[in-house]
């Protein structure tokens, strides 16, 4: 292997030359103390810049085993590690005096994330090594290497990157164990909601506002008001180490979020749909916790559907359109919500978080006039309200709705939550009477939940990921798209993807699932889900074939729901 003085005279013998003599630069290095290895080199200074590794001994930078001896540890170790790296090359840039070059010249990026923690490929940790995959935009001029600039950035730059978040002596070892702490608390928390039928926990003390609709960091502002359960949802979880936190539970059934406009409800539903990840130390939903199986329901017209059994909501379309296998390149407000529930439930969701606020009426609610004026044969929706307790009966699956407007649903929840200027109170009670004294007059329109088959079989073709002469072009387009092949796949309506780098990966996992995955007598959900439990064991690397230090898991949820929308989606 060549060391770091061999580095130095490459670098310099190529100071002056075209930009692609760096790519004689491909290849590990001993930096003495750590291994640098530099796996891509880019085509030019304003291509996607170089994608670089480094790899330390954990045992000799005082890494010991009992740090991460558990998932959730390990999960928070990786985690903690691509953050401290992230703020050392903040470090080294705020020190340093100017631009390298252009375009990307001298950048050096991490994939760190934000306000959750998720599993991803920036940093590998095992029993003997920490490997941290990183990018840097290698110097140049025009297309002239910048031979010492190259120099000054990775034989110095580097080396105190490493040096200030790769050892422990350089961390805050304290703060490394209140990360694994919180991600510890959360999974158990998370464990512990099925054996008290509950949904969602939110701990008192937990702050859920954020500061803007741009900014998922919390609301740091004196008026901010943190959460207390009301008395009557109150329950007590258990912690690691037998330590306690009491909150509110959010128990299993139909659950209702009411209250006046601007009172927190969207804030409330937000948090639980969030709560399906752990999050960082001060971010305020640290002990929110949701189980693994709630998906975020939204209206999300235009969307493409592939042969989806929406006849539970919708049947009778003009001109006799076959809605037990719907497919649309153009789904309206109500179809489109449909096929989201319809959808989720084939992949096992196990609770609906739905938001009016992103619902369509008429999907929802068709009240007593409405009834009356436009009789049941012509109306080829069945609303929500008379599929929810269907669902949960039927389906096993929890909803948790927050509802401003319609008044109708007091009849068929369990449990109702008033939000009060950001307080919630129970009204279970008090909705129940007001049910009781104002009948709504309605006339249910339900006849049970159909068996519906849910089996879906995607053809194999569905999947070309070829683009003009690439055999592979897939690439995120920001958190709302990825660039499959030829299609783009809009995923912007999935509101529990938090972060770019599970778009990527998504995008990797269809490829991966669908040369791998899809077989002729294993239908989507079986097929992704068997996907999703390999890389819980094993890791993405398995969708990672370019070595990219850019991606984070997502959910199979997500996973699949990104399948549905494909414009190329075929379904046998
Ligand atoms: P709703 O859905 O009831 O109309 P939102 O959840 O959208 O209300 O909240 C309205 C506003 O109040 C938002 O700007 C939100 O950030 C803020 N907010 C929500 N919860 C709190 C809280 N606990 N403390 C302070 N502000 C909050
Ligand atoms: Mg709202």
């Amino acid at each position: 292997m060549k060391d770091k003085t061999q580095l130095a005279a490459e670098l310099r013998r190529i100071d002056g030359k075209g930009y692609g003599s760096y790519k004689d630069l491909a290849g590990p290095y001993d930096m003495g103390g750590f291994i640098l290895r530099v796996d891509h080199v880019q085509g030019d200074p304003f291509a996607s810049p170089s994608r670089l590794r480094v790899e330390v001994d954990r045992r000799r930078n005082g890494f010991t085993p009992g740090l991460d001896a558990e998932a959730p540890t390990r999960l928070a170790l990786a985690d903690f590690l691509a953050r401290a790296f992230s703020r050392a090359i903040k470090k080294t840039k705020s020190s340093r005096s100017g631009p390298r070059g252009m375009g990307k010249s001298g950048l050096i990026e991490i994939d760190s994330g934000g306000q959750e923690i998720l599993r991803r490929t920036a940093v590998f940790v095992s029993d003997d090594r920490i490997e941290v995959r990183f990018t840097a935009g290698l110097p140049a001029r025009g297309r002239t290497v910048l031979g010492r600039q190259a120099e000054a950035m990775l034989i110095e730059e580097v080396p105190r990157i490493v040096a200030d978040s790769l050892s422990a002596r350089a961390l805050d070892m304290a703060a490394l164990g209140e990360h694994s702490r919180t991600v510890e608390d959360w999974t158990e928390l998370q464990k512990g909601l099925a054996g008290k039928n509950l949904v969602s926990f939110i701990a008192d003390g937990s702050l859920l506002p954020r500061r803007s609709g741009v900014d998922p960091r919390p609301l740091n502002s004196p008026s901010a008001v943190r959460f207390q359960s009301p008395p009557q949802l109150r329950v007590e979880m258990s912690l690691p180490g037998g330590r306690k936190v009491a909150g509110m539970g959010v128990p299993e059934g139909v659950t209702l979020i009411v209250g006046g406009g601007f009172h927190g409800k969207s804030t409330l539903l937000e948090a639980v749909s969030l709560g399906v990840y752990p999050h960082v130390p001060g971010d305020g939903r640290e002990l929110v916790a949701t189980i693994g199986g709630a998906v975020k329901i939204r209206a999300e017209d235009g969307r493409r559907v592939e042969a989806v059994d929406i006849s539970p909501f919708i049947d009778n379309l003009p001109f006799g359109k076959d809605t037990k296998r719907f497919s649309t390149d153009n789904a309206s407000g109500s179809t489109s919500q449909a096929a989201n529930i319809m959808e989720a439930l084939e992949m096992g969701a196990k609770a609906l978080l739905v938001d009016e606020d992103t619902s369509a009426t008429n999907f929802m609610i068709r009240d007593r006039r409405m009834q009356v004026l436009v009789e049941k044969g012509k109306e080829p929706i069945t609303p929500f309200i008379d599929r929810v307790r269907d669902i949960y009966r039927e389906k096993g699956c929890s909803t948790v709705i927050v509802v401003g407007g319609s008044g109708d649903y007091l009849d068929v929840a369990d449990a109702v939550i008033q939000m009060d200027e950001y307080a919630p109170m129970d009204v279970t009670d008090k909705a129940a009477r007001v049910a009781g004294q104002y009948p709504t007059g309605r006339a249910p329109e339900s006849g049970g939940f159909s068996r519906n088959n849910s089996s879906r079989f995607p053809a194999a073709e569905s999947f070309d990921a070829r683009k003009g002469k690439r055999e592979v072009k897939i690439v995120a387009r920001g958190l709302g798209h990825i660039q499959y092949g030829e299609t783009t796949i809009d995923v912007s309506a999935l509101g529990q993807l938090v972060d770019e780098s599970q778009t990527r990966a998504i995008g990797e996992l269809i490829r991966l699932y669908s040369t791998k995955y899809l077989k002729e007598r294993v239908d989507l959900k079986d097929g992704v889900e068997a996907m999703a439990r390999d890389v819980a064991e094993k890791g993405l690397e398995a969708a990672n074939p370019r070595g990219m230090g850019n991606l984070a898991e997502p959910r199979a949820f997500e996973v699949a729901a990104a399948i549905n929308r494909m414009r190329t989606l075929k379904v046998k």
